[in-house]
């Protein structure tokens, strides 16, 4: 089989993973030597029209495995040509695309051949070459093989930007039901060392964790270590090898300054696979913020590739929606210091399909609304639908040199078609008058019908009956029976 033959079926089969953003890292090489330099502001990332990231070369390393999770095409169980790339052919291509300008990194992962050891190994040569071979500077984001050894992992996180350990499932029940090759160990104890080889806490950002995830962590990382794990004997890296670099190289090898994976890890849940609440769901995501320090969660709306009882029928469309409201819940617990206890509860799971999570929020705790802009405080005005923490501060800064009023608010960044029925202005002292049905229809998400309508037929709180994507009369009156609904319950 050629190279272009292998490429397609390798990319093909890393094309579910979510787990890739080429932001937030700082990196040049010597002056006058390698390539790929690159800046945490810089714009050196781009998505296709499905929302996947495409400047990276994603691709699989082999889609042999000895592992079966249900819900993979590269599954033992599945019968599909299997290729593997050779480091140095891996490596090469990856330079000839860079050259050409298709891409500016790489995002490695990988079938398990053999074993998760001597996969990582085979992952890492890849990264050597990279790194040492071509001098290449780029970014490079490098799946950990839950199981594989410690050392291997550290050696990975040396010469990648950014490690991450697929979480897959957000419960171990689902875990041990589909994926029965894995373990709450395997996947945890990963994202435990590299936190640790990396020196990130936990995202002290968060509020304190409330009570244990659905996939429950243990109490601290040094429960996860496997006892008397030793490296691999089967491949190419001796302990001097593994143990380069800590504390920096005066050489020029990997790493530079000393640090591993310095664009910190991310991990992965596709969402819909199994029956778990978005509840479950970000409440799982809190507590790994808050764990293991982690930059990103991806949420993956699960596409059915197979028939398997266990598992959403082929041809059942993926969660777009439901993926969409997870992300702007997270992007609430990262940067708008929310719980996720505050955003849902037992008794109401799962997010609203006609409102984003902050105006959700905001309509059931109406008697905190409106404020007075001239006088709450930062942590309030981050609460307000259409404030975010940039604009936020602004509004802080501002005032302390006159009183705001709605036009100053919006030359500061303010969404005032959203923070208008929260905030009170001079010019505005009773806000804009409108009663709650109104308020609730100004704010009704407009994107939610480019999801489509079986997305939201998904959702319990909608009228039973819903009209056919194509008929826009219809769809008017079931936004309308929605908005009244909406409104009656709050
Ligand atoms: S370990 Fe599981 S998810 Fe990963 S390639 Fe193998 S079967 Fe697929």
């Amino acid at each position: 089989m050629d190279l272009m033959e292998k490429l397609t079926l390798l990319t093909g089969g890393a094309k579910y993973d979510a787990a890739c953003t080429s932001s937030g890292a700082d990196r040049s090489g010597p002056p006058g030597k390698g390539m790929g330099s690159a800046m945490a502001a810089g714009c050196c990332h781009s998505f296709a029209a499905d929302g996947r990231c495409i400047s990276l070369l994603k691709v699989l390393m082999t889609n042999v495995c000895i592992y079966d999770c249900q819900y993979c095409v590269n599954r033992r169980s599945n019968d599909v040509p299997r290729v593997t790339f050779t480091p140095e052919e891996l490596a090469e291509l990856t330079i000839q695309f860079y050259r050409r300008n298709y891409i500016e990194g790489l995002f490695l992962s990988s079938g398990v051949i053999h074993s998760p050891d001597v996969t990582m190994e085979r992952m890492i040569r890849v990264l050597e070459l990279l790194r040492e071979k071509y001098a290449f500077y780029g970014y490079l984001h490098c799946k950990v093989i839950p199981g594989a050894s410690k050392d291997l992992i550290r050696r990975a996180g040396q010469l990648a930007d950014r490690l991450s350990v697929n979480i897959e499932l957000p419960s171990e029940r689902s875990l041990r039901l589909l994926c029965p090759d894995k373990t709450r160990q395997s996947v945890l104890g990963p994202m435990a060392q590299i936190q640790r080889d990396s020196g990130v806490n936990g995202h002290l950002c968060l509020p304190e964790h409330r009570g244990p995830g659905l996939l429950s962590a243990p109490r601290n990382s040094h429960e996860l270590d496997s006892p008397g794990r030793t490296l691999s004997v089967s491949g190419h890296f001796s302990d001097k090898e593994l143990s380069a670099g800590n504390g920096g190289n005066a050489s020029g090898g990997w790493p530079r300054d000393g640090r591993t994976s310095g664009a910190g890890q991310a991990t992965q849940m596709i969402i819909g696979a199994t029956p778990e609440s978005d509840f479950q769901i970000l409440r799982l995501a809190q507590g790994l913020y808050h764990r293991y320090g982690l930059k990103r969660v991806f949420y993956s709306a699960y596409v059915p590739v197979t028939d398997n009882s266990l598992l959403p029928a082929p041809g059942t469309p993926p969660p777009l929606l439901r993926e969409h409201r997870l992300y702007q819940a997270d992007f609430l617990l990262r940067r708008y210091q929310f719980a996720a206890e505050e955003l849902l509860s037992a008794d109401a799971p799962n997010f609203h399909p006609y409102l984003d999570p902050k105006c959700d929020w905001a309509l059931r705790h109406m008697d905190r609304f409106p404020l007075d802009v001239n006088r709450a405080s930062r942590e309030d005005l981050l609460r307000v639908p259409g404030v975010g923490p940039t604009s936020a501060a602004r509004i802080v800064t501002a005032r302390r040199e006159g009183r705001l009023d709605t036009a100053a608010l919006k030359r500061l960044g303010v969404v005032l078609k959203r923070a208008q029925y929260f905030l009170l202005t001079p010019d505005r002292p009773r806000g804009t008058g409108l009663n709650r049905e109104g308020i609730v229809r100004a704010l009704i998400d407009p994107g939610i019908f480019s999801f489509g309508m079986e997305q939201l037929s998904l959702f319990t709180a909608l009228p039973a009956e819903l009209p056919g994507a194509g008929d826009v009369r219809s769809l008017r009156e079931a936004a309308e029976e929605a908005t009244r609904a909406l409104a009656a319950g709050f």
